[in-house]
């Protein structure tokens, strides 16, 4: 430890606590030369194909940027990437703050990488923004896997609303993919529709929960347990072992009263550990498992055929709605509209209507 300053005035400051270390050393050199360079789509798809991190984060920063410039090399680089994305596997990951989402990704990701392989984790927190505490914000608890050459972590992209979050997300997919990441690990907190965006991108869904009192199903979304492929209680450790078993048989139970799944999978629940590495092995199992079902009766590509037809619809809706309200004709016409409505001169339905044919 250096020794205390001495101080020769009373006005002098001291230096205040010493910061620790950046948790990665690396970012800080990173993030200095991806500000300097300027953008090269080729050159940049050149280096995400070689599995360099720093055109990774690059070439996702350009994914997430609002600039219409930015957009267009951004769709130019996913579009120069795609044949050569590597077959992942995308597993989505929730549950509320506080489950272990982080301490639990720590454990999987590091297992994943004992066996050679190489990981990305993304996250979706739409209400993230780079000044606010989101998921995977605070890193400190993914200590290793963020210091590792083999995992890539990158926080939620900010943005206001969750559809614009979730398509950076989806592309942000795409990349990693590109860059050789064998397994794509997409975290979100169980807020509004983020399960259902997380659920329309990942091969497998994971929902992870913790014993309560008992009545485990209250408060649980029901839609959130017909995504489910699994059901993973976490913190089964101490005293909190026998809970967790009984919130499995009861999680069990529920599981079986919805109707089978198309693709022959019948979702399984589990106990784990993360913070005591327990359980984790079993859920990697289990993932493989359904990997391999899915794989051989085909429905693995057919789910992926699927959200790719729901995010084309997503797009053609969201550009759709985006253009049409920055239409100026629309906007002049809606005060009119909408003043109409407020005295009572017209219906909303009317007042749509009259809206829409505007811009036939
Ligand atoms: P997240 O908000 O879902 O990402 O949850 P974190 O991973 O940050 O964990 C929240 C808290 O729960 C932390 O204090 C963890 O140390 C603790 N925790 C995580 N997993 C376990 C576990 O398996 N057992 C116990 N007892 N605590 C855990």
């Amino acid at each position: 430890m250096s020794k205390k300053p001495k101080l020769d005035s009373a006005l002098e400051e001291r230096p205040g606590v010493i910061q620790k270390e950046s948790v990665n050393p690396k970012a800080a050199q990173n993030i200095k030369k991806l500000r300097n360079a300027p953008v090269n789509v080729g050159q940049l798809k050149v280096a995400i194909l070689a599995g360099d991190p720093v055109a990774l984060s690059r070439g996702i920063t350009l994914v997430e940027s609002t600039a219409t410039k930015h957009q267009k090399m951004a769709q130019q680089l996913i579009l120069e990437c795609l044949p050569h994305t590597k077959s992942s596997l995308r597993i989505g990951i929730t549950g509320v703050p506080g489950v272990g989402k982080s301490t639990f990704i720590e454990q999987f990701g590091n297992l994943l990488i004992d066996q050679g392989k190489k990981v990305a984790v993304l996250a979706i927190d739409p209400s993230s923004s780079v000044n606010q505490g989101s998921i995977l914000g605070d890193k400190t608890r993914m200590d290793t896997l963020v210091r590792s050459n083999d995992a890539f972590i990158r926080p939620s992209a900010s943005g206001e609303s969750l559809g614009g979050v979730a398509r950076k997300t989806r592309e942000a997919i795409v990349l990693c993919e590109a860059a050789g990441y064998d397994y794509i690990l997409i975290e979100t907190v169980g807020v509004g529709q983020s399960e259902t965006a997380v659920h329309s991108m990942t091969d497998f869904f994971l929902l992870l929960k913790l014993a309560g009192a008992g009545d485990e199903l209250q408060g649980i979304k029901r839609g959130i347990i017909e995504m489910a492929d699994a059901i993973v209680i976490n913190k089964a450790d101490g005293e909190n072992q026998k809970a967790a078993r009984l919130a499995k048989t009861e999680f069990n139970r529920a599981l079986h009263l919805y109707p089978s799944k198309e693709n022959g999978w019948s979702p399984k629940t589990l106990t784990c550990s993360a913070i005591e590495n327990q359980g984790i092995q079993e859920v990697f199992a289990m993932i493989k498992d359904f990997e391999k079902l899915t794989k051989k009766n085909k429905h693995f590509e057919a789910r992926r055929k699927t959200q790719q037809e729901y995010w084309f619809k997503q797009t053609v809706n969201n550009t759709l709605l985006d253009s049409f309200y920055k239409n100026p004709k629309v906007l002049k016409e809606m005060q009119v509209l909408l003043s109409a409505m407020r005295n009572n001169e017209l219906t909303p339905f009317e007042a749509a209507y009259r809206l829409l044919s505007k811009v036939e």
